[in-house]
């Protein structure tokens, strides 16, 4: 009988975000990806028709959907800031993306990997403790609705 094989992180990770906004900023380019749904409940709490809100904030590449960033700083669209900390307008329906990081594939495939992600997200590697169980949670999560 073959044993399961643990990844790397099975001990947990540390994460605590302190909302310093790099994830959600420039300079470089990104993607913010969306689906149809987070569309819908994104337009809702703005109260904008979702053709409206489709017009003004998302962008297709490809076959996919990516909410639009600040032409100059490439920062997301919906970063604001908040009494010295950069935070998201649209916060309670942000996109599945946003909710899952930094526990995405990339970044957990090996330490260096998680590591390297750290050094543009201070939350990484300080703060609270996430369990195997709710890494792996985050990790493959595609709905949170
Ligand atoms: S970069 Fe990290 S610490 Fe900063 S806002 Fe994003 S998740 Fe939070
Ligand atoms: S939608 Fe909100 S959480 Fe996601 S990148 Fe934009 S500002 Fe950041």
């Amino acid at each position: 009988m073959s044993q399961k094989q643990y990844p790397w992180y099975v001990a947990g990770l540390h994460f605590q975000c302190i909302e310093c906004g790099n994830c959600c900023s420039g300079p470089e380019e990104g993607y913010i990806w969306t689906t149809d749904e987070e569309v819908k409940m994104i337009a809702e709490k703005l109260e904008m028709k979702v053709d409206e809100f489709r017009n003004k904030y998302i962008a297709n590449k490809g076959s996919r959907q990516t909410i639009i960033e600040e032409p100059k700083s490439k920062d997301c669209i919906f970063l604001c800031d908040r009494n010295g900390t950069r935070g998201c307008s649209v916060y309670d329906v942000r996109p599945n993306q946003c909710r899952t990081w930094p526990f995405w594939d990339m970044n957990l495939e090996s330490p260096d990997d998680w590591n390297f992600a750290g050094r543009n997200c201070p939350g990484i590697n300080n703060g609270r403790l996430y369990t195997y169980d709710e890494i792996e949670q985050r990790r493959t999560q595609k709905k949170w609705w």
